[in-house]
């Protein structure tokens, strides 16, 4: 079974004007190393519109509304949101694309899968279009998974420099979706704080590891596998989504990070390993932010090369090194606040 990998060159099509970061550029590098240089042999999946009904699982309807109403205009939505006349058909087409691709890992035609789309959307809220986001693509698959699949527990762990609030907010109140986020403190949008810890039925199922900049691969192996691993072994989640966003990369404009290439195919081999114990290798990545064309296409191509590893290749525990002193000491709250629910062993 091969790695399926969602990609269009319809994903250029959503434009936010020449000097905007988030730009059809990336769509562009990632689909020239596909043809020119491909780093493994994947299924590709040609991606669909979503429904209004799917959108509607996350979004309100006069918010679906709204954005349908830009077709063929250009319409400032926030102030890093701007709808141009494709960006409707381009956001519905990368929900879509993922779902499909959740479908075809469910089906067992693909191992796992990687949705390369645009725009991305972890910071899309119910009714509100946020930070170069517009549908919630990644929150749109968690309720996919479990109102078409029936699946039980998903979990979506979100390394992209910044934190996901739309996702946040989607689920909670839940304990049928996990959300476990990494993300660069203080920055773009302001929330994720550690005590944000879930509510209700869902206190202690929404994670938050902020981070001061300066964090490289052997800090985020830390996290992934002395804390999020053992939380993901007792939460037994049944598919693993990731918000896949590549601007914790070395050199990235918007931040501070110094995660290499290499590093995120250490990610990826971690989760990996913990898809592996409890849910049947289901993995699935959506492209979120990542804005040095470079570094966004170099590790891609690593992901890509790990994920299509035959046997789950496990990141080294040791790997990550003894942790270093002010990792530790940011992990203090995080860890305080989520023993209150799960058993971390101390590092
Ligand atoms: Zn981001």
């Amino acid at each position: 079974m091969k790695t399926g990998v969602v990609t269009d060159k319809r994903f250029m099509d959503h434009d936010m004007g020449a000097y905007h970061v988030e730009s059809p550029h990336r769509i562009e590098v990632l689909n020239r190393m596909l043809e020119e240089d491909p780093p493994i042999a994947y299924l590709p999946i040609e991606p669909r519109p979503a429904t209004d009904e799917e959108v509607g699982w996350v979004h309100e309807k006069g918010y679906i509304d709204l954005v349908r109403s830009t077709a063929g205009k250009t319409v400032p939505l926030d102030m890093d949101a701007t709808a141009g006349p494709k960006t409707f058909a381009t956001a519905l087409l990368a929900a879509g694309g993922f779902l499909k691709s959740l479908d075809l890992i469910m089906d067992g035609t693909a191992r796992n899968a990687f949705a390369l789309v645009r725009p991305p959307g972890h910071h899309a809220e119910a009714s509100q279009a946020l930070g170069f986001c517009f549908f919630n693509n990644v929150a749109i698959g968690a309720e996919h998974l479990v109102r078409n699949h029936g699946l039980r527990r998903v979990l979506v762990v979100d390394w992209d420099l910044h934190h996901g609030n739309g996702t946040e907010h989607a689920f909670y109140a839940r304990r049928d979706v996990m959300y476990f986020s990494t993300h660069q403190v203080p920055l773009y949008p302001g929330t994720g704080a550690a005590r944000d810890f879930g509510a209700g039925d869902g206190l202690g199922f929404n994670l938050n590891v902020p981070l001061l900049a300066g964090k490289g691969d052997a800090d985020y192996l830390h996290i992934f596998e002395k804390i999020l691993g053992p939380v993901a072994a007792q939460f037994e989640p049944e598919f693993i989504l990731v918000s896949a966003g590549f601007d914790i990369a070395a050199g990235d404009p918007l931040g501070g990070m110094a995660v290499t290439p290499a590093g995120f195919g250490l990610l990826t081999a971690s989760l990996m390993a913990m898809a592996e114990r409890t849910a049947a290798d289901r993995l699935a990545l959506v492209l979120e932010g990542g804005y040095d064309l470079r570094a966004l296409r170099d590790s891609v191509r690593e992901v890509l090369k790990t994920l299509a590893k035959r046997d789950s290749p496990a990141p080294s525990l040791c790997s990550g090194g003894d942790s270093p002193e002010a990792l530790r000491v940011e992990l203090e709250d995080p860890l305080r606040t989520f023993r209150r629910k799960w058993d971390i062993p101390a590092a």
